[in-house]
């Protein structure tokens, strides 16, 4: 059996063109423009990747782009007054402060200073609680891509036993109360877990976000299970050849040993390709959402998400 691959890029598109339209409706008929900020502390080259394609993309959709850049070695109080002088800022829908931040400044209380109706990565304790506790906020980036690239499987979700693999507080723990909340049976795992391959062989659904390059085995898989792979992973590939300086060229892997899993899952995402380019396409929708509720309009209705 050939698993069906649920095309991450294909959908970001859509959800990107869906998201113009609305940004131009929004436009078009209150006059209002989102706007992301997005504030970056020091210059890791990883960050500096993310916030470039984020900056893009905004662009791309209609809104306005902020970009702040401080230097590494920003103290605590200059960061805290930036983001206080954002959330006050009427031109400012979403915040984003780039993670991860210099070791000499404490992230939650960073992210707890964004106002939560600002915090376009759901990542401040008023949004995670009520999420935890299945009421309307701001979800995730990564988790909610995950849902959008689930409802393209399952119309209904509900009864479905899903694992997650991983439980940061970025995915995986969002992931299985998103999941919790459309009412299937989950199991939350991690790197103490002792029975992962069991767990997996009982789920009609699989997330995996661990940073494992090949973690997840096609022996795990129940046949026609979905898999979503989160991962991100990095790994040596001769077969690619050498770069001019010697060292042996690279390639990007999830957590899924791809080619094995498609044979027996009944669908599963591809790594580069699946859910990585649903995350800044859920930011976009988070941003556009959380303009809209700042302005006391309706949120548009964008592909179940
Ligand atoms: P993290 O390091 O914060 O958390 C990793 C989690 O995996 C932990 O809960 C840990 O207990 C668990 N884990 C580690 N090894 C394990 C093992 N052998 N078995 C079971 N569980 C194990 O990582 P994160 O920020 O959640 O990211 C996870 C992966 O997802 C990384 O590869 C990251 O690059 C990727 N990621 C991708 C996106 C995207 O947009 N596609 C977004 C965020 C993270």
């Amino acid at each position: 059996m050939t698993a069906q691959l649920i095309d991450g890029k294909a959908l970001a598109s859509t959800v990107r063109g869906t998201v113009k339209d609305a940004v131009a409706q929004l436009k078009a008929e209150h006059g209002i423009t989102p706007g992301l900020a997005v504030v970056l502390v020091g210059s890791d080259p990883a960050s500096e990747v993310y916030v470039r394609s984020k900056g893009k993309q905004t662009i791309e959709a209609g809104m306005n782009s902020f970009e702040f850049r401080l230097s590494v070695d920003t103290s605590e109080k200059e960061l805290m007054g930036l983001i206080e002088r954002l959330n006050t800022d009427p031109e400012v829908h979403g915040i984003l402060v780039q993670l991860p931040l210099p070791a000499h400044l404490d992230s939650k209380l960073v992210i707890n200073a964004i106002h939560p109706h600002k915090d376009v990565d759901g990542f401040h304790t008023t949004n995670v609680g009520m999420v935890g506790t299945g009421q309307d906020a701001i979800v995730p980036c990564t988790p909610r891509g995950c849902m959008m690239m689930l409802a393209q499987i399952y119309p209904d979700l509900r009864g479905k036993t899903a694992l997650v693999i991983g439980h940061s507080n970025i995915v995986g723990k969002p992931m299985g109360r998103l999941l919790l909340n459309a009412d299937c049976t989950v199991i939350v795992s991690h790197k103490s877990s002792t029975n992962i391959p069991e767990l997996a062989r009982m789920s009609d659904i699989i997330v995996v976000a661990a940073g494992v390059p090949g973690l997840v085995k096609a022996d795990w898989i129940k046949p026609g299970a979905t898999v979503i792979d989160v991962g991100i992973n990095r790994v040596p590939a001769p077969e690619n050849g050498f770069k001019d300086d010697g060292t042996v060229k690279t390639k990007l892997v999830g957590d899924v040993d791809f080619d094995a899993a498609k044979e027996v899952a009944g669908a599963i995402t591809p790594v580069p390709g699946g859910v990585g380019p649903m995350t800044i396409a859920c930011l976009l929708v988070n941003t556009l959402s959380a303009c809209c509720n700042l302005n006391s309009l309706p949120e548009p209705v964008l592909l179940g998400a």
